[in-house]
């Protein structure tokens, strides 16, 4: 299969960019002493200016020679990621490899609305995603707390931070940028991704429907089905979704979503009869037979405010389908791998509305990410400026209590317990 993104290569206008990452990485994760390990101490969650690393292009007594301007690489909190890659599981050898080895990184078509960049490593396993000098002091700031919690939890759903670095050439601007892991590595094919926020404003993918495939994020209104699970781990889920989402508000971050990634198993959506399954499907069945959200929701009860605005989406949606999933209890199940936690895999199935039709399995790929924003005054102009044209409720910019409360709430709608 073909892989996403476009290879960087000389003449890429982020070529030197990525030299410049490749080098630093490397002499930040190899150089002499780095594979010591000892306790964490409190000073080093202090991102201290001493990390500051000159890369002559004539090379010094610490840095290799290279190809491109003179420029200075800084590393921040160093031993606070080292300890985070090996608490993932994330070998040296394979993270130097898999970012600085022989071959480019590629760079995704700015999935994004921010400006970032992201590039994607060789093997997929990683994401580097440039950001914004605000998100790496949010990011600075919480990672005590960051720290605690990915520990506490090892079925966490928030990003998985690697590494955090800037780098600035002779002449160039500052480049921060965050390593962490791609949701969506897998050796099986991701059929359809939502990024889901649990707000409804702007919230469709701009592409038409023609033009959606596997590499369309699709978004809180595109989707028109529920992932159904098995009690145990729809409790368990919602369980994580809490504490990750409290941690959040803790921490006064919002605007993180729900990525989700979609791998049919019988590969219905590469069939040429129905390119465009989650379109296409429902119109496959008798409308009567079709399942509508006050069927399927009646018996929960919803109270806060913040539900009429999903209610108002819910209404919109005519035709579902019902996607079954039960995630075994572990993912070594589905993938033979010990690192991956359950969470972030899962197999199951899909059904249609009756459940007499044909059974589809699928597997899940999920996790909370973009979750440097705080609720700045950026933000929070966001928020009033829209609020005049729209329900306030239905802005993604809210204040990180609401978000929290609205993403819950959301979530606890799109799966479904198994009963
Ligand atoms: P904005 O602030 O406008 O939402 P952004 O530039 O901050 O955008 P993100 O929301 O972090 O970007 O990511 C944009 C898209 O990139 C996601 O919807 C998803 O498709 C992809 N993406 C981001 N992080 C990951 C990840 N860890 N694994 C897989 N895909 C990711
Ligand atoms: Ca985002
Ligand atoms: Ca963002």
């Amino acid at each position: 299969a073909k892989k996403p993104g476009q290879t960087i290569s000389k003449g890429h206008k982020n070529y030197d960019l990525m030299l410049n990452l490749q080098l630093g990485i490397r002499y930040s994760i190899g150089k002499p002493g780095s594979m010591q390990p000892r306790e964490l101490r409190p000073a080093d969650f202090d991102p201290m200016e001493k990390f500051w690393t000159r890369f002559p292009p004539e090379g010094s007594k610490i840095t290799p020679p290279h190809r491109s301007v003179e420029f200075r690489w800084k590393d921040y909190c160093p031993m606070v990621f080292r300890h985070l890659r090996k608490l993932f599981s994330v070998d040296p050898a394979v993270y130097m490899v898999a970012i600085c080895g022989n071959g480019a990184l590629r760079e995704l078509s700015s999935p994004g609305k921010s400006g970032s960049f992201f590039f994607l490593t060789q093997d997929d396993r990683f994401i580097i995603k440039t950001v914004k000098k605000s998100e790496v002091k949010v990011l600075i700031r919480m990672l005590p707390s960051y720290y605690r919690h990915v520990c506490q939890y090892e079925n966490s759903l928030v990003t998985r931070f690697y590494g955090v670095h800037c780098v600035k050439s002779n002449g160039g601007q500052k480049v921060r940028f965050i390593v962490m892991g791609n949701l969506f590595c897998s050796e099986y094919h991701i059929h359809r991704r939502f990024d889901l926020k649990g707000s409804s404003h702007g919230r469709t993918t701009d592409k038409v429907e023609r033009e959606i495939d596997e590499t369309t994020t699709l978004k809180d209104l595109d989707l028109n089905f529920v992932f159904h699970l098995q009690t145990s781990w729809y409790m368990e889920l919602l369980v994580q979704v809490k504490l990750d989402c409290e941690f959040l508000e803790k921490e006064g971050i919002m605007d993180y979503s729900l990525l989700v990634g979609v791998h049919f198993c019988d590969d219905i959506s590469a069939s040429k009869m129905c390119p465009s399954p989650f379109f296409a499907l429902p119109k496959l069945y008798d409308q009567k037979e079709t399942f509508k959200w006050g069927d399927i929701w009646s018996d929960l009860c919803f109270s806060s405010s913040t539900c009429q605005d999903m209610d108002q989406i819910l209404d919109t949606w005519k035709s579902l389908i019902r996607l079954g999933v039960n995630l075994p209890a572990r993912a070594e199940h589905i993938t033979g791998t010990e690192s991956e936690p359950p969470f972030l895999v899962g197999g199951g199935g899909m059904s249609t509305p009756t459940g007499s039709g044909k059974l589809h399995d699928v597997l899940l790929y999920f996790g909370i990410i973009d979750i440097l924003q705080g609720y700045d005054i950026t933000k929070k102009l966001e928020h009033a400026y829209k609020s005049l044209q729209v329900d306030p409720n239905s802005i993604s910019a809210v204040d990180p209590k609401l978000y929290s409360r609205r993403f819950q709430d959301f979530i606890s709608r799109i799966f479904m317990e198994d009963t």
